[in-house]
């Protein structure tokens, strides 16, 4: 499985191909970035509608070391049944982007208004970021484009029409993806059986894992059964991760400091034959770049160790000498 993390602020690193040169010194064989001006001084991606030809040429360049390279599609585009066609629509530049960066897998959000948010009407809980690993000041968080219409949210699971236009718009997207010799990922918390039902090649599962654990993801985590449960279940639907961890509702914080069961993770991805990347979103005010570097490594560990079968990993060095009589 190949790590990667996300461009977007490292530490004080705003500049994309600073954060690439700091991303590729830190060991990591993939990499992620957003199709989006970013937030001055905040966070920054790679702007199709600010990016011509020349740019494409020397970012694809730039690009070309990494075993895979994600886009991941501006918040304000959410694939709904309601707005697919304005959200298709809205994707034609960042599929074009995709196509010229020599893209792998690039990460959609997706709502299929079946996950029910148990907060919604308490107001208590925070709504938890639909997004990426920091909040998003300027951007709507309605469905894209703007003026689309806003989608009523059914209480139920959705209507056989809705399921018919989402086939035929993930067929398009398939088809689409295909042209642009890229994959599409559903970024979501709930419809993944409406993704394994399409049986498409090349539109799949982005599961966001720390996204499970907050409190609007957490029903649907239980109801298959545990992480691990999730995870078999996708099987090879599964096409790309976004790992993070969360503590309490704080999430996109450092691997190994939350609660985030990664050995059940890593269990279930060796059980699966997970062969896809996944990519460490770490907010920079959480998380520093040591903090980056060290989630990398705990993520290593926790799968060679799944990778042995559960065993530590002999230590380089001497053997540990073993106390007699135990302890
Ligand atoms: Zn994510």
């Amino acid at each position: 499985m190949h790590i990667g993390t996300m461009v977007w602020r490292i530490g004080d690193r705003l500049e994309v191909g600073e954060q690439l040169a700091w991303i590729r010194e830190a060991g990591f064989t993939g990499v992620g970035f957003h199709a989006s001006a970013g937030v001055p001084g905040h966070w920054s991606g790679i702007d199709p509608a600010a990016c011509g030809s020349a740019t494409r040429t020397r970012l694809r360049h730039e690009l070309q070391g990494f075993a895979y390279r994600e886009l991941h599609a501006p918040f304000a585009i959410e694939l709904r049944a309601a707005t697919l066609g304005p959200a298709m629509t809205a994707l034609v530049p960042v599929m074009e982007l995709a196509a010229d960066l020599a893209v792998d897998v690039v990460t959609i959000h997706a709502d299929f208004g079946t996950a029910q948010a148990p907060h919604a009407a308490q107001g208590a809980s925070p709504r938890p970021p639909a997004s990426g690993p920091m909040a998003q000041p300027n951007v709507s968080p309605s469905a894209a484009p703007a003026g689309a219409p806003r989608p009523t949210r059914e209480p139920d699971t959705a209507t056989a029409s809705q399921d018919a236009a989402w086939r035929a718009a993930m067929q398009e997207l398939d088809a689409w993806a295909g042209r642009m010799g890229t994959r599409a990922v559903l970024e979501t918390i709930d419809g993944f059986e409406q993704v394994q039902g399409w049986g498409l090649a090349r539109v799949g599962v982005n599961l966001d894992v720390g996204h499970m654990f907050l409190p609007s993801g957490r029903p649907r985590l239980a109801a298959a059964g545990g992480l691990g449960l999730l995870i078999r279940s996708l099987g090879t639907s599964l096409f790309h991760l976004h790992l993070h961890d969360v503590k309490d509702e704080t999430d996109h914080i450092e691997l190994g400091t939350g609660t985030i069961p990664f050995a059940d993770l890593a269990a279930a991805l060796q059980d699966t034959g997970y062969g896809h990347g996944a990519t460490l979103e770490m907010n920079p005010d959480r998380v520093t770049p040591d903090g980056i570097r060290r989630s990398a490594a705990y993520l290593e560990g926790i799968l060679a160790r799944a990778a042995s079968g559960g065993a530590t990993p002999a230590a380089p060095g001497p053997p540990p000498v073993t106390p007699v009589g135990g302890s």
